[in-house]
Protein backbone atom coordinates (compact mmCIF):
# COMPACT_ATOMS: atom_id res chain seq x y z
CA UNK A 1 0.00 0.00 0.00
CA UNK A 2 1.02 3.57 -1.16
CA UNK A 3 0.26 6.43 1.04
CA UNK A 4 0.77 10.11 0.31
CA UNK A 5 0.18 12.71 3.20
CA UNK A 6 -0.46 16.01 2.91
CA UNK A 7 -1.74 15.81 -1.10
CA UNK A 8 -4.43 18.04 -2.63
CA UNK A 9 -7.42 16.59 -2.57
CA UNK A 10 -10.59 18.34 -3.99
CA UNK A 11 -14.24 17.15 -2.75
CA UNK A 12 -17.63 17.99 -4.57
CA UNK A 13 -16.38 21.19 -5.40
CA UNK A 14 -15.06 22.22 -2.12
CA UNK A 15 -11.89 24.16 -1.81
CA UNK A 16 -8.77 21.82 -2.24
CA UNK A 17 -7.69 20.97 1.31
CA UNK A 18 -4.41 18.84 2.29
CA UNK A 19 -5.30 15.47 3.06
CA UNK A 20 -4.18 11.84 3.25
CA UNK A 21 -4.26 9.41 -0.07
CA UNK A 22 -3.69 5.90 0.25
CA UNK A 23 -3.79 3.40 -3.05
CA UNK A 24 -3.48 -0.49 -2.51
CA UNK A 25 -3.28 -2.60 -5.73
CA UNK A 26 -4.41 -6.25 -5.10
CA UNK A 27 -1.73 -8.76 -6.19
CA UNK A 28 -2.99 -11.54 -7.70
CA UNK A 29 -0.68 -14.42 -7.59
CA UNK A 30 -0.36 -16.41 -11.02
CA UNK A 31 1.64 -20.09 -10.97
CA UNK A 32 2.34 -22.28 -13.43
CA UNK A 33 3.67 -25.74 -13.33
CA UNK A 34 4.13 -27.02 -16.81
CA UNK A 35 6.38 -27.36 -19.71
CA UNK A 36 7.39 -26.16 -22.78
CA UNK A 37 8.13 -27.75 -25.80
CA UNK A 38 12.23 -28.09 -26.30
CA UNK A 39 13.36 -27.08 -29.80
CA UNK A 40 15.91 -28.98 -29.76
CA UNK A 41 14.35 -31.92 -29.34
CA UNK A 42 15.32 -34.75 -32.08
CA UNK A 43 14.16 -38.67 -32.03
CA UNK A 44 14.31 -41.68 -34.41
CA UNK A 45 11.70 -44.34 -33.48
CA UNK A 46 12.60 -48.00 -33.51
CA UNK A 47 12.01 -48.37 -37.31
CA UNK A 48 13.67 -45.66 -38.73
CA UNK A 49 11.71 -42.67 -38.96
CA UNK A 50 13.34 -39.44 -37.82
CA UNK A 51 10.98 -36.83 -35.84
CA UNK A 52 11.38 -33.49 -34.38
CA UNK A 53 9.96 -30.45 -33.87
CA UNK A 54 10.20 -27.46 -36.29
CA UNK A 55 10.91 -23.71 -36.12
CA UNK A 56 7.46 -22.81 -35.25
CA UNK A 57 7.31 -25.93 -32.74
CA UNK A 58 4.72 -28.17 -35.11
CA UNK A 59 5.22 -31.95 -35.14
CA UNK A 60 4.54 -32.64 -39.16
CA UNK A 61 5.74 -36.48 -38.57
CA UNK A 62 2.74 -37.20 -35.71
CA UNK A 63 -0.59 -37.90 -35.73
CA UNK A 64 -2.18 -36.62 -32.40
CA UNK A 65 -4.60 -39.54 -31.66
CA UNK A 66 -7.28 -39.08 -28.89
CA UNK A 67 -7.98 -41.60 -26.72
CA UNK A 68 -11.55 -41.91 -24.57
CA UNK A 69 -11.41 -43.20 -20.71
CA UNK A 70 -14.53 -43.92 -19.63
CA UNK A 71 -15.36 -43.83 -15.52
CA UNK A 72 -16.78 -47.56 -14.29
CA UNK A 73 -19.39 -44.48 -13.24
CA UNK A 74 -20.29 -41.03 -13.74
CA UNK A 75 -18.42 -38.68 -11.77
CA UNK A 76 -21.31 -37.77 -8.68
CA UNK A 77 -20.69 -34.06 -8.74
CA UNK A 78 -19.33 -33.22 -12.52
CA UNK A 79 -21.54 -35.57 -13.96
CA UNK A 80 -18.86 -36.35 -16.39
CA UNK A 81 -18.83 -40.13 -18.10
CA UNK A 82 -14.62 -39.78 -18.76
CA UNK A 83 -11.90 -38.15 -20.18
CA UNK A 84 -9.72 -37.65 -23.24
CA UNK A 85 -5.84 -37.78 -23.18
CA UNK A 86 -4.06 -37.38 -26.79
CA UNK A 87 -1.11 -39.22 -28.10
CA UNK A 88 1.39 -39.09 -30.69
CA UNK A 89 2.05 -41.61 -32.92
CA UNK A 90 4.61 -42.05 -36.08
CA UNK A 91 2.72 -41.71 -39.27
CA UNK A 92 4.59 -44.18 -40.60
CA UNK A 93 4.57 -47.06 -37.69
CA UNK A 94 2.37 -45.32 -35.33
CA UNK A 95 4.43 -46.43 -33.17
CA UNK A 96 3.57 -43.55 -29.81
CA UNK A 97 6.09 -40.75 -29.67
CA UNK A 98 6.81 -38.39 -26.66
CA UNK A 99 8.21 -34.93 -27.96
CA UNK A 100 11.20 -33.59 -25.58
CA UNK A 101 10.09 -31.32 -23.40
CA UNK A 102 11.65 -28.68 -20.70
CA UNK A 103 10.61 -28.63 -17.45
CA UNK A 104 9.66 -25.03 -16.69
CA UNK A 105 9.68 -26.21 -12.57
CA UNK A 106 7.08 -24.34 -10.97
CA UNK A 107 7.42 -20.34 -10.62
CA UNK A 108 5.05 -17.94 -9.01
CA UNK A 109 4.00 -14.66 -10.59
CA UNK A 110 2.45 -11.97 -9.61
CA UNK A 111 -0.14 -9.74 -11.40
CA UNK A 112 -2.12 -6.41 -10.47
CA UNK A 113 -5.96 -7.10 -9.56
CA UNK A 114 -8.05 -4.51 -7.72
CA UNK A 115 -7.15 -1.88 -6.97
CA UNK A 116 -8.71 0.03 -3.29
CA UNK A 117 -8.20 4.08 -2.68
CA UNK A 118 -9.25 5.60 0.05
CA UNK A 119 -8.39 9.74 1.26
CA UNK A 120 -8.37 11.03 4.80
CA UNK A 121 -9.34 14.39 4.72
CA UNK A 122 -11.42 17.49 6.59
CA UNK A 123 -14.55 18.26 5.45
CA UNK A 124 -18.46 17.83 6.29
CA UNK A 125 -20.27 14.58 5.27
CA UNK A 126 -22.38 12.10 6.57
CA UNK A 127 -21.31 8.15 7.17
CA UNK A 128 -22.13 6.43 3.63
CA UNK A 129 -22.93 9.73 1.38
CA UNK A 130 -21.50 9.61 -1.75
CA UNK A 131 -18.71 12.17 -2.49
CA UNK A 132 -16.65 13.38 -6.26
CA UNK A 133 -13.32 13.16 -5.23
CA UNK A 134 -10.18 14.95 -6.87
CA UNK A 135 -6.51 14.17 -6.35
CA UNK A 136 -3.81 16.87 -7.27
CA UNK A 137 -0.87 15.19 -7.67
CA UNK A 138 2.24 17.63 -9.26
CA UNK A 139 0.70 17.84 -12.95
CA UNK A 140 -1.68 14.53 -12.35
CA UNK A 141 -5.22 14.15 -11.28
CA UNK A 142 -7.06 11.01 -9.86
CA UNK A 143 -10.38 11.25 -9.98
CA UNK A 144 -13.11 8.72 -8.85
CA UNK A 145 -16.56 8.32 -6.95
CA UNK A 146 -16.08 7.32 -3.01
CA UNK A 147 -18.21 6.69 -0.15
CA UNK A 148 -17.80 8.10 3.21
CA UNK A 149 -17.07 5.45 5.54
CA UNK A 150 -15.36 6.96 9.06
CA UNK A 151 -16.51 10.41 10.39
CA UNK A 152 -14.30 11.21 12.99
CA UNK A 153 -13.28 14.17 14.97
CA UNK A 154 -9.57 15.81 14.29
CA UNK A 155 -8.78 18.03 16.66
CA UNK A 156 -12.01 20.40 16.85
CA UNK A 157 -12.81 19.80 12.92
CA UNK A 158 -14.67 17.24 10.90
CA UNK A 159 -12.78 14.65 8.98
CA UNK A 160 -13.45 11.89 6.92
CA UNK A 161 -12.57 8.72 5.68
CA UNK A 162 -13.92 8.36 2.29
CA UNK A 163 -13.31 4.77 0.29
CA UNK A 164 -13.11 4.34 -3.49
CA UNK A 165 -15.80 2.99 -5.25
CA UNK A 166 -15.75 3.43 -8.79
CA UNK A 167 -12.19 2.90 -10.23
CA UNK A 168 -9.68 5.87 -9.59
CA UNK A 169 -9.28 7.52 -13.02
CA UNK A 170 -5.79 9.44 -14.03
CA UNK A 171 -5.30 12.64 -16.48
CA UNK A 172 -3.63 15.63 -16.72
CA UNK A 173 -4.27 18.14 -13.84
CA UNK A 174 -6.09 21.11 -15.46
CA UNK A 175 -3.72 24.22 -14.83
CA UNK A 176 -6.83 26.09 -12.44
CA UNK A 177 -8.31 23.89 -10.07
CA UNK A 178 -11.21 24.03 -8.03
CA UNK A 179 -13.87 26.73 -8.89
ZN1 LIG B 1 7.87 -44.60 -37.34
Amino acid sequence: MSVIREIQIIIDNEPPTKGEFSIEVEQVEISSFGSDPDPNWTFIDTHGHFHAYTADMKLPTLDERAEWHEYFEPDEETGETGYTTLHLHCRICDEEIRPGRIDRGGYRRFAAGRTSWTVRVNGEGALRDKKSVRIIHSDQMHFGIGEVVEVFDDHGRRALVISGVSELAQRKAPARIGG
